[in-house]
C-alpha cells in the first residue's frame, strides 16, 4: 500500500498521566504523519472503564499540547462508539468468524491441552469453537484464528511474520465483562477514520497480526505499520512508574524544560536537534525533526532514556 495521503494517529489509554514511553510513541507517530504532510488524529482509548482514571484523558491532552504535539480534528472517544463495535461483532458472528465462549480464565489456565504459553497468557485451546457445552452460558466472544502465517512489512523493522494459532489462539473480541476488546475497537476505528499509518511502541507488535486478521474479516484495508523502540529503565528492564522521569502530570513542566525533554525524546528517536535549538520551545524542536525526518535514523533497540539536560 502506498497511500497518496497519510492519516496517522495517536491512541493513548487514559489510565494515568502520559508517561515517557507514550510521549516517545506520540512524537514518533507525529513525525511520521507530518513529515509525509498528512493528518495526525487523536483517539482516547477509554473503553476499559475499570482501568480508566478520571481526569487523565484531559491531563494527557494538555500534556501533549504542552509538548507541541497538535492533533488534527476533534478528539475521538471510544467510549461513545459502542454501537459501531457491536455492529462489527455482529458481522463476525454472522459470518461464523467469531463465536461465543463460555470458558473462565481459570478453566483455560488449567486445561491440560494448553501447554504452550502464548505471549499474553496461555494459548486458547479452542474449547468453544464448535459450540458451547450444553447448559454453558456465553461469557466472552472470540474470533477464530486460522493456522496460517500473517506477513506484514514493518516500516522500521522490515518483514515480520506471525502465526496467531501459535501465539494467542482464538482471541477475545468482546470480554466477559461486556467490554469490547482493544483489538476490535482499534480495528474498527482505524478503518472508520481512514487511518492508513499506525506508528506505535514495539510492545504492541504482537497485536498487529490480530488487527490485520480482523481487517481481513471485516473487509477493511490494512494500514502501514511501524513499531518504535521502547524506553527501558536504566538497567534495561521495564520502565516502572518510579523510573519514569516524567510522570508527566503537568506539574513542574514549564515551556523551557518541556523543550529540553522534547530534545531528549527526539534524540531517542535519532533526530536530535542541533545545538542552536537547545532550550528552544518544543514546537521548534519538533519542526526541525519534521523537516529533517528520516526513519532510517531511528535506532531500533529498546534502551534507557538519556536526559539531555544532565
Ligand atoms: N491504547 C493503546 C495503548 O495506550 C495503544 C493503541 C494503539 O496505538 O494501537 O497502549
Amino acid at each position: 500500500m502506498n497511500p497518496d495521503y497519510i492519516v496517522g494517529r495517536f491512541a493513548p489509554s487514559p489510565t494515568g498521566p502520559l508517561h515517557l514511553g507514550s510521549l516517545v510513541a506520540a512524537t514518533g507517530s507525529y513525525l511520521f504523519a507530518k513529515a509525509a504532510g498528512g493528518l495526525w488524529l487523536m483517539r482516547m482509548e477509554d473503553l476499559d472503564t475499570p482501568r480508566v482514571v478520571p481526569g487523565s484523558a484531559d491531563d494527557i491532552l494538555r500534556t501533549l499540547e504542552l509538548f507541541g504535539l497538535k492533533w488534527d480534528g476533534e478528539v475521538i472517544y471510544q467510549s461513545s462508539r459502542g454501537d459501531l463495535y457491536e455492529d462489527a461483532l455482529k458481522i463476525l458472528l454472522d459470518s461464523g468468524a467469531a463465536y461465543p465462549c463460555g470458558c473462565t480464565r481459570k478453566e483455560i489456565r488449567s486445561l491440560a491441552s494448553a501447554p504452550h504459553k502464548g505471549e499474553e497468557g496461555p494459548i486458547y485451546p479452542g474449547t468453544c469453537r464448535n459450540g458451547l457445552a450444553p447448559g454453558q452460558k456465553p461469557r466472552a466472544y472470540r474470533v477464530k484464528v486460522p493456522d496460517e502465517t500473517i506477513i506484514f512489512d514493518d516500516l522500521l523493522r522490515g518483514e515480520l511474520r506471525w502465526n496467531l494459532a501459535h501465539t494467542s489462539g482464538d482471541f477475545v473480541v468482546k470480554r466477559a465483562d461486556g467490554i469490547f476488546a482493544y483489538q476490535l475497537a482499534v480495528t474498527v476505528d482505524d478503518a472508520i477514520f481512514g487511518v492508513n499509518q499506525v506508528i506505535r511502541g514495539n510492545d504492541l507488535v504482537a497485536s498487529t497480526p490480530r488487527q490485520i486478521l480482523l481487517q481481513r474479516l471485516l473487509g477493511h484495508p490494512t494500514p502501514l505499520y511501524g513499531h518504535l523502540p521502547l524506553v527501558t529503565a536504566p538497567d534495561g528492564g521495564k520502565l516502572s512508574k518510579r523510573d519514569n522521569l516524567v510522570g508527566l502530570a503537568l506539574a513542574g513542566f514549564d515551556i523551557q524544560n518541556a523543550g529540553k525533554l522534547m530534545e531528549g525524546v527526539l534524540a531517542f528517536l535519532g533526530h536530535k536537534p542541533p545545538a542552536e535549538l537547545s532550550g528552544a520551545p518544543p514546537e521548534k524542536q519538533i519542526e526541525y525533526a519534521v523537516s529533517n525526518f528520516d526513519p532510517a535514523q531511528i535506532p531500533l533497540q529498546d534502551r534507557p532514556f538519556i536526559d539531555v539536560t544532565l
